[in-house]
């Protein structure tokens, strides 16, 4: 519920706009990506009254709107990334990273804006300590040359460098004046997983610059993923888009309902009668 009332939010100010509204199927975590999913999720969308202009089940100017069919383009942004001197490989397993945290770090999985993919969602995440960026020796935080021959990611986790200190600032169209400092309020993050899934913030990256993306609207969960986001689009070259997070609905014990599966989800509500109307226009308590 919290999700569609998101994307309802989205499709309003495109309308607004004159722009379109696009569905991109975020299907990178094979775990949890399922094409029935997929249908579950339009079939719903479409149900509460959601029209988009471009997706997966409409093509588009920018198709294909599935993200594991696009894996071309986030290895040619690693590959740049690379080259430009921002990405190390960690070979830190979970165990050293709680290790070197000093306690067990029990990992909170985030689901972030619609769609799967979200498991390397990182925002509750401790700052990465750093220990394979020192393997590195006395390398400059700055873009520079890297003695990497290598042309694949496959194998380690492969993390993007931030500067450390800096003050991320963004102006949010929703939420006011945001700031995040890099190294404090988040470390060197993941851009390709060992698994050889790309991580969800260089995919979006690469995706919002390739489709052209002039807003992105999504929830509050991921505003500090706009701050790595906006160091990735800085180091590719490319201009942010106008941000837009939504505060989150939580429920009246003030969980999060991204949280829930179960009892707010489109599908359950539908069942139990309840109208698009009912949906889109009940009073939810939301995050402060
Ligand atoms: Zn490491």
């Amino acid at each position: 519920m919290g999700h569609a009332r998101t994307f309802w939010t989205a499709w309003q100010r495109a309308r607004d706009a004159g722009g379109a509204l696009i569905m991109r199927m975020e299907d990178l975590d094979p775990d949890r990506s399922k094409s029935a999913y997929a249908e579950a999720a339009y079939e719903d969308l479409r149900w509460l009254g959601i029209r988009w202009q471009e997706g997966p089940d409409k093509g588009g100017p920018f198709a294909p709107y599935v993200q594991s069919r696009r894996r071309a383009i986030y290895l040619a942004a690693w590959r740049r990334l690379l080259k430009l001197g921002y990405l190390y490989p960690c070979r830190c397993s979970r165990k050293d990273l709680e290790t070197a945290l000093g306690a067990p770090h029990e990992r909170v999985s985030v689901q972030g804006s619609l769609g799967g993919g979200k498991l390397d969602m990182e925002d509750d995440d401790p700052v990465y300590p750093g220990t394979c960026r020192r393997l590195l020796g006395n390398v400059s935080q700055l873009p520079g040359p890297t003695a990497s021959g290598m042309d694949m990611p496959e194998g380690f986790n492969w993390r993007f460098r931030v500067p450390d200190g800096e003050a991320i600032e963004f102006l949010d169209r929703n939420l006011g004046p945001q700031r995040f400092v890099a190294g404090v309020d988040f470390g060197d993050f993941v851009v390709w997983r060992r698994d050889g899934v790309p991580s969800y913030q260089l995919a979006c990256v690469a995706d919002d610059a390739a489709m052209g993306i002039t807003e992105v609207v999504r929830g509050a969960d991921l505003l500090k993923s706009t701050a790595r986001q906006m160091l990735l689009n800085r180091a590719l070259g490319y201009r942010d888009p106008l941000w837009f997070h939504c505060r989150l609905v939580v429920d009246h014990n003030g969980r999060r309902l991204a949280k829930r599966h179960d009892s707010l989800s489109l599908r359950a509500l539908r069942q139990r009668g309840l109208t698009p109307m009912n949906i889109l226009s009940a009073e939810l308590p939301v995050e402060v």
